[in-house]
Order: structure tokens, then C-alpha cells, then sequence
């Protein structure tokens, strides 16, 4: 490959679960792009990276404009840097608080409509938990379940796969001083989520029974 068809490959290989094979393949296919499209490609990354920003609370991915609510909980208007999203202003108050481990698990969920409470995204999680990312977004975590008089229950809505349990156990181990104290309780969702499964595959009623068999 050329240098500069190489460059791109490795741009895309930073990408989740984006292997050399797949990276070449959109390179490839780029080559064969019009100008103005991919004029549009790089409009389009530069205005997301100016508009979207994550939540200081929960970490979701949101876009400054969504923020629709005149002052979030941490009293800052909402869609200013600094500024919480939606979800953390409106459901400040919840008994409840969703572990999800990607931002479309969060999204999924929302869409289905079969939860309405806090959020937290870990994000893409790797074993043992030592990226700067990780390690920011878990003691987060910790200290949201400190700071609030309102969580009760800590919902577990990691995949039914040997990651996803391995993020659940670790997650569960940081909260332990909560859970022995008897502040929180934690649940994981039920048996409606085959093994294996991811949870951005699952379809309402899936999700739905996994949520409702929660233990
Ligand atoms: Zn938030």
C-alpha cells in the first residue's frame, strides 16, 4: 500500500472492532468516491467533533442543541461545556441508576422505551481496566452513588458475554463499601438475554423481560 492509502487504513483501525481487512476495504472503496463526497466526509467529522460532547456525569455522547432544559443539575445551562445532558438534569432524583457499557446499549435502551432513570456509559471497556478512560469514568461512577441520597439500586446492563461479566464483576467490586452498607443494591439484567448476546442486538420484549427479571 501507499502512504497515503496506508495512512487512512490506520485512521480507520483506531475505530471499534475495525480490523486491517475491514480498514482497507473502506480505504478502497474511498478511492473510488467523488471528490465532493469526501469533501463531505471531512466537513462532516469536524462539525461532529464541534458539536458533540460528553455528559461530566454519565458520559453519553450528546450534541450541545439537545440539551433542552434552561439549567442542569450541576447548575450550569444545559448545551454549555461543563453542562450535564438531558437525562441527568431530568432524572437527577431517580432510585436508579443503568451501567451500560457503549453508548448504543444507552441508545437502544432509550429508543425502546423500557427504562427512564439514570445512565452511566463505561464506554468501550477493556480488561483490566487501566486506560486513562476506564479509570475516570468507574471512579466517577463511584462518587456519583456517593454524592447522591437517591440511588438505591445499581442496574448491571452489561452483555451476557465473558467481557460483559468481567465488566459486571469488576464494576460490582468497586462498589462494594456501597452494597456491604446496605446504600445500594445491585442487580443485573435477567435471563432474557441469551448468553452471548449483545445487548445492542436486543430487540423491546427481550430487554423488556431481561429488565422486569432483573436480580
Ligand atoms: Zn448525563
Amino acid at each position: 500500500m501507499h502512504d497515503a492509502l496506508k495512512k487512512l487504513s490506520l485512521l480507520f483501525e483506531r475505530l471499534p472492532g475495525i480490523g486491517p481487512r475491514q480498514a482497507r476495504r473502506f480505504v478502497y472503496s474511498l478511492v473510488d468516491e467523488k471528490p465532493e463526497i469526501l469533501e463531505e466526509f471531512a466537513g462532516a467529522f469536524l462539525e461532529m467533533k464541534k458539536l458533540a460532547r460528553r455528559c461530566p456525569e454519565c458520559f453519553r455522547a450528546f450534541e450541545g442543541k439537545e440539551a433542552g432544559l434552561p439549567t442542569g443539575q450541576a447548575g450550569l445551562p444545559t448545551g454549555q461545556a461543563g453542562a450535564v445532558c438531558v437525562a441527568c438534569a431530568t432524572h437527577a432524583d431517580s432510585p436508579a441508576i443503568l451501567i451500560a457499557e457503549k453508548d448504543v446499549d444507552l441508545e437502544n435502551i432509550e429508543k425502546l422505551g423500557v427504562y427512564s432513570g439514570l445512565f452511566h456509559v463505561l464506554g468501550e471497556i477493556a480488561l483490566p481496566f487501566q486506560s486513562e478512560t476506564d479509570k475516570v469514568r468507574l471512579k466517577e461512577l463511584h462518587d456519583r452513588i456517593k454524592r447522591s441520597k437517591t440511588i438505591k439500586e445499581v442496574i448491571l446492563a452489561t452483555s451476557a458475554t465473558n467481557e460483559g461479566d468481567a465488566v459486571a464483576a469488576y464494576v460490582e467490586k468497586i462498589l462494594e463499601n456501597f452494597t456491604e452498607s446496605g446504600k445500594i443494591k445491585i442487580t443485573r439484567l435477567g435471563r432474557g438475554l441469551s448468553t452471548g448476546s449483545y445487548l445492542e442486538f436486543s430487540d423491546r420484549s427481550t430487554l423488556d423481560n431481561a429488565l422486569k427479571n432483573r436480580k
